[in-house]
């Protein structure tokens, strides 16, 4: 019996007992071969030395030192690495553990920033229904996943949502995909005028939606009109790239395809690569300013705030990164995946749409391709394609945004930057069995 309390309260996961490269090994014998990083985390593979030992002989020098007292050489060196591969203006780097904390972070960060400034009455948060931004109670209120929200709408705070850029339901017949971006991003400025653009503080979003709408990336030129809606308005953009960031996309940040630099940008998964938790908050050398020029502080900060040995972990992580140049080979290779995904689901009748970037693919799976109507939510389609992956050995990541009846079910592949060839066709060929199963 087990005394872990598990996401289903009524079954046991198996044991994973060790990994390496691609695959988890559970004690049940059987080679996992895990096709999307368990939440697009395990970016460089599993069981890699050299950050086990980094992480061992920074434990042993300095476990833990508290912010308030001490900074430490591994947060040092790993802000100077995240400065000097980010975008335009962003000066400063702001260390958390997990990708929700990044993002309640970069929320107190915008509404203390207009405080210091003078201008206290921006409290208004806009979002983007069919998001996710995270489980704690802030990011919840910004995501837009109805399903996640549902049973704690009592406990969250009343946040602004405009639709997604989605092309593939959100695009009209006859219009151009640029044409939609522009209609897509002044859905925002209407939202900043109705609430009074003297009260609102921040705009979020993920450049490229991961986890409720499945690799979606934005229209063209989507991005570079908010950017110019919130500089009008003096509202902050916030990019969430806890999951699309740290080279998942083929940029080591999306928003760097995107020509678009925010204020704020919220980091995670990637980041540690899965071997110990870390997030971060990159943060313009103007939002800085204004602390420094006003209060002197950000009245925020956890115990274990940039704690030395995650940091150690992901400085050898983003090391290895780089000495592999796994960013640009996940560009490279991005034409032989979606090749795979094209030529193995492009014609099949339960999958709608297949989009993605990089290493950061979604199939959208509907009842029907012409009416692009989802499965009912009753059928459970995404928990069943996970469900029977897993049974033939391979991890992919479900995505659900069904409630409304507005969109389908996905399943997201972001596969280890490392992944061979061998193995991601290795992955198509299983899914493509999950999927004889899941639609006999
Ligand atoms: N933002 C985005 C875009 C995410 O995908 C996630 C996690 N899936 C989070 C925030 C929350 O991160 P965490 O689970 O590490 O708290």
């Amino acid at each position: 019996m087990s005394h872990v309390f598990h996401r289903s309260a009524r079954s046991v996961p198996p044991l994973a007992l060790s990994a390496e490269g691609s695959f988890i090994l559970g004690a049940d014998g059987r080679r996992y071969l895990d096709a999307c990083g368990g939440a697009a985390v395990s970016c460089i593979g599993h069981g890699r030395d050299e950050v086990a030992e980094a992480i061992a002989a920074q434990a042993r020098g300095l476990a833990y030192a508290h912010t308030g007292f001490f900074t430490s050489a591994p947060a040092e060196e790993l802000a100077d690495l995240l400065v000097a591969g980010a975008p335009a203006g962003i000066d400063k780097v702001y260390f958390v553990l997990s990708g929700s904390e990044a993002v309640e972070t970069a929320l107190k960060m915008a509404h203390q920033y207009h405080r210091e400034r003078g201008e206290p009455a921006r409290r208004h948060v806009i979002s983007r229904w069919q998001s996710y931004h995270g489980n704690t109670l802030g990011a919840l209120a910004a995501g837009g996943n109805r399903g996640r929200r549902t049973a704690y709408q009592d406990l969250l705070v009343e946040m602004h949502h405009i639709p997604p850029c989605y092309p593939y339901r959100g695009m009209a017949q006859g219009e151009s995909a640029e044409e939609y971006g522009r209609r897509a991003a002044d859905d925002l400025e209407r939202a900043i005028l109705d609430i009074g653009p003297e009260t609102v503080s921040a705009f979020i979003a993920e450049t490229v939606v991961g986890a409720t709408l499945g690799a979606v990336a934005p229209a063209p030129g989507y991005f570079s009109r908010i950017r110019e809606i919130c500089d009008r308005y003096g509202v902050l953009l916030i990019l969430d790239e806890v999951m699309c960031g740290m080279g998942r996309t083929g940029h080591l940040h999306a928003c760097l395809a995107e020509g678009v630099a925010p204020d704020v940008m919220t980091l995670a998964k990637g980041l540690g690569a899965g071997y110990l938790p870390l997030g971060a908050v990159l943060v313009s050398g103007r939002v800085h300013q204004a602390f420094a020029d006003g209060s002197g502080g950000f009245l925020h900060g956890q115990t274990f705030c940039g704690h030395p040995v995650a940091c150690a972990g992901a400085l050898a992580t983003q090391t290895i990164v780089r000495r592999e140049g796994l960013v640009e080979c996940v560009r490279a290779e991005e034409p032989f995946l979606e090749g795979l995904l094209r030529d193995a689901f492009a014609q099949h009748p339960h999958v709608g749409d297949i989009r993605g970037r990089g290493y950061f693919w979604a199939l959208e799976l509907v009842e029907d391709r012409d009416s692009k109507a989802p499965f009912p939510a009753g059928a459970r389609l995404a928990a069943r394609v996970k469900a029977e992956a897993q049974q033939l050995g391979l991890l992919c990541y479900p995505g659900s945004g069904t409630v409304d009846g507005q969109v389908g079910d996905h399943v997201l592949l972001a596969p280890p930057y490392t992944a061979t060839r061998g193995e991601l066709e290795q992955m198509v060929s299983l899914l493509g069995e999950t999927f004889d199963t899941v639609f006999d």
